[in-house]
């Protein structure tokens, strides 16, 4: 095995696989290697998303990006596709519904003047109008609802492993190995060092780390606020069925759930401490979710929780954005992380993004230095508010 890389990415989650990708696509010569702690990605946050798409963001760099990865993730199957073998992601248009009360109304409907501005095409509904998508809803307490018809989800999982078997057939080397630290010497990398103690060396290393990409980057003196987050979902099963997919509904109380199959998937952003903590809280279900699913509507009543998960967000707790770009204080340093629950979205034009600037020294696509990690230092903040 070689020792020494033109370009290594620690991590070899989708922001590694899109990252490699776009390099190869768009001309990159140099040779890639991903280090990755994990071959069965079983606590990686990618194959633990909801996989949610949407545009319907508050802030123009979100919105772009959200645009050009939705066109990446329409023709994913045929764009990943290797010897004529479609690559299946499970993408489904089954659109985002926001419930609406009194006091979220007017946010939403300035947020709309903004999304209306760069062609999206979510709309505003009344009561009777909410009920046309969703029949079975109690639209008592509220004062309406914004409808994104674009939006929907496909499966993390089968993105991740598209990428990973096409940028494997593009060239790139994949080490399965944990990574101590990166190596620097007088401001610069040189290369990394790995749990075993083996060097290898290369003069750029992205940090793809996710929620682990904070505690690495500290490990050369480079803070950067990327913190390890944990987000439940649940999968129940309800008696009585609902006549629809349900779209990907959020509640005002923050609670959110959708239509999966015959299924539905439920989540809720609970306030927890930071840590690497994959704990599922059955209790967290039964006493805080249902009974607001229940208020909700009727159908929820009666229901089974079949299973659940829990995954990390690569949280940002400054400003909830991601970080991508290179460090201006460490040459040959990129970073793509602190995506904060929007990355598996992101992740076709955060990877094209960080290419370029890899490539040309510069963003052509989109322009994303506002989410450099200078950003911080200047107080040049990314103030999103459509979170979750
Ligand atoms: C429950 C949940 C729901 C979500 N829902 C959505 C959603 O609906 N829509 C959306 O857009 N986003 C969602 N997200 C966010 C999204 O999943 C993440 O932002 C995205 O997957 C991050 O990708 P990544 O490649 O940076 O991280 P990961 O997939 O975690 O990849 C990073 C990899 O780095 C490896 N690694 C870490 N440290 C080292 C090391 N030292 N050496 C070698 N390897 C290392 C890890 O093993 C891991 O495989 C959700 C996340 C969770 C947890």
């Amino acid at each position: 095995m070689r020792n020494q890389y033109d370009l290594i990415i620690v991590g070899g989650g989708i922001m590694a696989g899109s990252l490699a990708y776009n390099l190869l696509k768009d001309g990159y010569t140099g040779s890639i290697a991903i280090f990755e702690k994990d071959p069965t990605y079983e606590y990686s946050s990618t194959p633990r998303s909801e996989g949610g798409i949407r545009q319907t963001f508050s802030t123009e760099i979100n919105i772009k990006m959200s645009q050009y990865s939705y066109q990446v993730y329409k023709n994913f199957e045929n764009e990943m596709a290797i010897d004529g073998d479609l690559c299946h992601i499970d993408f489904h248009q089954h659109g985002y519904l926001y419930l609406l009360n009194a006091t979220a109304l007017p946010i939403f409907k300035e947020i709309l003047k903004i999304q209306e501005a760069l062609g999206v095409r979510a709309d505003l509904m009344n009561q009777n109008e909410t009920k046309f998508f969703f029949p079975e809803l109690n639209v008592e307490d509220l004062a309406g609802s914004v409808f994104d018809p674009d939006a929907g989800n496909a499966d993390p999982y089968s993105v991740l492993q598209g990428y990973i078997k096409k940028i494997k057939r593009m060239g790139v080397s994949f080490v399965y190995e944990e990574i101590d630290t990166i190596l620097t010497e007088q401001q610069k990398v040189t290369g990394i060092k790995t749990k075993n103690g083996e060097s290898y060396r290369a003069p750029i290393v992205v940090n793809a780390a996710g929620a682990w990409s904070g505690e690495l980057s500290k490990k050369i003196g480079i803070e950067i606020p990327v913190k390890p987050l944990r987000r439940q979902l649940f999968s129940i099963d309800t008696t009585k069925k609902f006549q629809n997919t349900i779209p990907f509904t959020f509640d005002p109380t923050g609670l959110h759930f959708r239509g999966e199959g015959s299924k539905i998937v439920v989540g809720w952003a609970k306030d927890v401490p930071f840590g690497y903590d994959f704990k599922l809280e059955k209790s967290f279900f039964e006493e805080e979710i249902w009974p607001v699913l229940a208020e909700r509507c009727s159908n929820f009543e009666q229901l089974k929780l079949e299973r659940g998960w829990a995954g990390l967000y690569d949280y940002n707790p400054v400003d909830h954005n991601a970080i991508i770009g290179g460090h201006p204080l460490m040459k040959g340093y990129y970073i793509i992380s602190g995506f904060s629950g929007h990355g598996f979205q992101h992740a076709p034009a955060a990877g094209k993004g960080l290419s370029e600037l890899i490539r040309l020294g510069k963003f052509e696509t989109i322009d994303l230095s506002p989410l450099s990690v200078e950003r911080f230092a200047t107080n040049k903040l990314v103030l999103e508010t459509a979170v979750y």
